[in-house]
């Protein structure tokens, strides 16, 4: 395989299922923890390794390291595999997602951001989504039935059980304090922003198809989606919150193992379900409306970013990361129309985010 962000939580469990399965891995691709990098490739001796600095190239334990985005597309037009683990964080997997679709290759995208911003550009029948509500979906999906609701659970992040009135005091170390998953930095404060739901609902419009999708909060995060069907059954998927299991079909295809734990349900006890509150989690109120206008996604991501930069940066407080997305979504009223125009356009958002 062709595994691109190798050292961030989604890459590290890659590996895991990777060793245990005993499977080749070609390239590897990081960005810029190089120490970590370096025991990988001491373990998985792959024959490509890519990294996001040319500075950082001298510590690097290969003798072939390729650098930056250009880097990326080589390695995937130069690899044997036909398997690219797309892993990395944000607008910077696209290139990639784009790259391996154009040589014909099988995404296994964990980059939501991808279809976020270009879903409706993609074909998303070489997709495999590497994302526990969307594995949740497939798994249930029995389209002999007629669906009449797609449904993907959220946790509700960091904050859902704070003070409405504390929340614009919430620092970074805060958001940062995820309830049930461990996960990198970006998709942590996209979980407290709700933004990260958002973007799945986009994600399952893009895989699925047009249909009705909805999140709920369940905060355990045991339930990851669940299918209404029109009889007026609903089944759900319960599963522990561990990426490995859907990391493992997706790298396997068909699983005949014990991967996670089986949820006890005895030893869980109790199910707790709530709305999603657009007063705590303002940029839900755009839900509907960029559901039916998708393409718009690109805007809500770059945005969202910027922003999430700037708070990181201390600029900016917790509650602005909505709000200056919701700002840019109401500015840019626009759609591209090829995929070219997307990397004008996240630009543009992006220097309109700073500016404020
Ligand atoms: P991390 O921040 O843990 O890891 C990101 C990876 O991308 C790291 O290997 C990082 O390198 C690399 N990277 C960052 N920027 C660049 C760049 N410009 N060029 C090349 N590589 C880069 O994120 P996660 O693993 O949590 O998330 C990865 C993706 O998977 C995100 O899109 C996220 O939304 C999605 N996802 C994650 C889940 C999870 O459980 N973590 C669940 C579902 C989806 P380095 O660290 O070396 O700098
Ligand atoms: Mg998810």
């Amino acid at each position: 395989m062709i595994l691109l962000g190798s050292t961030g939580s989604i890459g590290v469990n890659t590996l895991a299922i990777a060793e245990r399965f005993g499977l080749h891995v070609e390239v590897l691709g990081a960005g810029r923890n190089i120490e970590l990098l370096n025991r990988q490739i001491k373990r998985f001796n792959p024959s490509i390794v890519v990294i996001q600095e040319a500075r950082d190239r001298p510590i690097v334990d290969h003798p072939r390291v390729l650098i930056g985005q250009e880097g990326i597309m080589e390695a995937i037009r130069e690899a044997k595999s036909d398997l690219v683990i797309n892993a990395i964080v944000g607008f910077a997997g696209l290139r990639a997602t784009l790259e391996a679709l154009t040589c014909k290759k099988r995404v296994a995208l964990a980059n939501k951001e991808s279809l976020v911003v270009a879903g409706a550009f993609l074909d998303s029948s070489d997709i495999i989504p590497i994302d526990s509500e969307h594995f949740g979906l497939w798994y249930l999906h029995d389209i002999t039935r007629p669906i009449e609701r797609m449904l993907i659970t959220a946790s509700g992040g960091a904050f859902r059980d704070w003070p409405l009135e504390r929340l614009q005091h919430a620092t970074l170390a805060d958001a940062l304090r995820h309830p049930n998953w461990s996960m990198g930095r970006k998709i942590t404060i996209d979980s407290a922003t709700m933004t990260n739901k958002l973007f799945e609902l986009l994600e399952a419009r893009w895989l699925f198809g047009e249909g009705n999708f909805d999140a709920i909060i369940e905060t355990r995060s045991l339930i990851h989606a669940l299918i209404d069907y029109r009889d007026g059954s609903t089944t759900a998927h319960f599963a522990r919150a561990d990426m490995q299991l859907p990391i493992a079909f997706a790298l396997l295809g068909s699983v005949q193992e014990r991967i996670v734990d089986r949820v006890d349900l005895l030893e869980c006890g109790g199910l707790e379900f709530r709305a999603i509150d657009p007063e705590r989690y303002p940029i839900w109120s755009i839900k509907e409306d960029l559901l039916r206008r998708p393409k718009r996604g690109v805007i809500v991501n770059a945005a969202n970013e910027a922003a999430i930069e700037r708070f990181i940066a201390d600029e900016i407080g917790f509650m602005q990361i909505a709000r200056l997305t919701l700002d840019a979504y109401a500015h840019f009223d626009v759609e591209a129309s090829e995929v070219d125009a997307l990397f004008a356009l996240d630009e543009e958002v992006r220097r309109w985010v700073k500016e404020r």
